[in-house]
């Protein structure tokens, strides 16, 4: 099968791109679907339908599957969940992904919560990026916002991969009105304390966001806004990127991204696609349907049997599921609480934020 020559890669390998040019280049793996913590955003219930403990891959599982798209160009790979601290043994499967030349970028998102136990084995194992998740520095609105006693533990993680050598750290903030819209500021100031780059997302309609609505959307504009008056004229940062934040400099050299899924979504260079920690592949955050990849992973497809399921899926790709969620009318959340319940898949925790 041929592929797409109209990207070529470090390396001289071709990508496959998709119906809009986009290479296939960015895996997000899910390693576990579940959390610590209960965010009203994103896992709202206290209990839910759990992927079945035999259909988790197994660490050499995940390996195969992330050298059959390294052949075929992905070389970015992030490790995420449900919270990925929560799969036992982690530091074995990023030493295991590590060590493949194809991936260039090996990073992981987490709530932090376990980071100060794992930073030091994780760095060693050869992890070198990580995002923690922090929407609030107040420790009762923490415990509202995501039903968990547990913020001490989160920054004692963040200065844990400071001191495990972790460079480029990022704080992700999804910020929501009236909830934690306030503190953009204190974030900033805390961010510059500990040399992290915060970058603020925009609350979105997605999987498991089942509260959801416009009104609670604080807009980029607002942030850029809310941020200039406090700090003086916030300039954009020019430069060429598929990372989905948007990065801005403060007078003081502060740098600081938006993430604006929700008003002015970047679909256009979305090179990302995802595979849960049951193997199923999606194209697009937003995507109702999955391709299954566990089955023939265990039926003992061959790498030619893998390519003629994933190239031409991939080049077929006409996924813009933010955009599309832009242009509706009325926007309510994607997914309703018994759909939800039906297909675990349709999660946010399931598949990867
Ligand atoms: N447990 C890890 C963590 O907390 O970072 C990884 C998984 S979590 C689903 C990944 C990211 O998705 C987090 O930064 C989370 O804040 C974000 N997220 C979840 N639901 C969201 C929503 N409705 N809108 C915007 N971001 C959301």
């Amino acid at each position: 099968m041929l592929l797409s020559q109209t990207d070529k890669p470090e390396g001289g390998q071709r990508h496959v791109t998709d119906a809009f040019s986009r290479p296939l280049r960015n895996l997000r793996v899910s390693v576990t679907d579940r959390c610590n913590l209960r965010c009203q955003y994103c896992m709202p219930e206290e209990e839910y339908v759990w992927l079945p403990r035999e259909d988790i891959l197994h660490f050499e599982e995940v390996g195969t599957l992330v050298d059959i798209f390294a052949d075929l160009g992905v070389d970015k790979i992030r490790l995420t969940g449900g919270e990925p601290l929560l799969r036992r043994g982690l530091p074995t499967l990023v030493r295991m992904l590590a060590a493949k030349p194809k991936i260039r970028d090996l990073a992981m998102t987490t709530n932090g919560i376990l980071l100060a136990d794992y930073a030091e084995a994780l760095f060693d194992a050869g992890l070198h990026r990580v995002t923690v998740s922090l929407d609030t520095l107040r420790p009762e609105r923490f415990r509202a916002l995501t039903r968990r006693e547990a913020l001490q533990k989160v920054l004692d993680g963040i200065e844990a991969t400071v001191r495990a050598g972790f460079k480029g750290l990022k704080l992700d903030t999804v910020v929501m009105r009236g909830i934690n819209d306030d503190e953009l500021v204190d974030l900033i100031e805390y961010g510059k304390r500990v040399g992290a780059e915060v970058r603020f997302i925009e609350y979105m309609d997605v999987g498991g966001a089942t509260l959801w609505s416009m009104d609670k959307v604080v807009s980029r504009t607002e942030i850029v806004e809310r941020l200039a008056e406090h700090y003086g004229p916030v300039t954009p940062v020019v430069e060429e990127s598929s990372a989905p934040a948007d990065r801005f400099v403060l007078p003081d050299g502060t740098i600081f991204g938006i993430i604006s899924s929700t008003t002015a979504p970047f679909c256009r260079s979305c090179d990302r696609s995802r595979l849960t920690a049951d193997g199923m592949w999606y194209l697009c955050l937003y995507a109702r349907a999955g391709t299954d990849l566990r089955g023939p992973l265990r039926r003992g497809a061959s790498r030619e049997e893998f390519r003629s399921l994933i190239i031409p899926r991939w080049q077929a790709r006409t996924d813009r599921g933010a955009e599309e969620r832009l242009g509706l009318d009325r926007r309510a959340p994607l997914v309703q609480i018994g759909e939800l319940r039906k297909d675990p898949h349709l999660e946010m925790h399931t598949r990867g934020g």
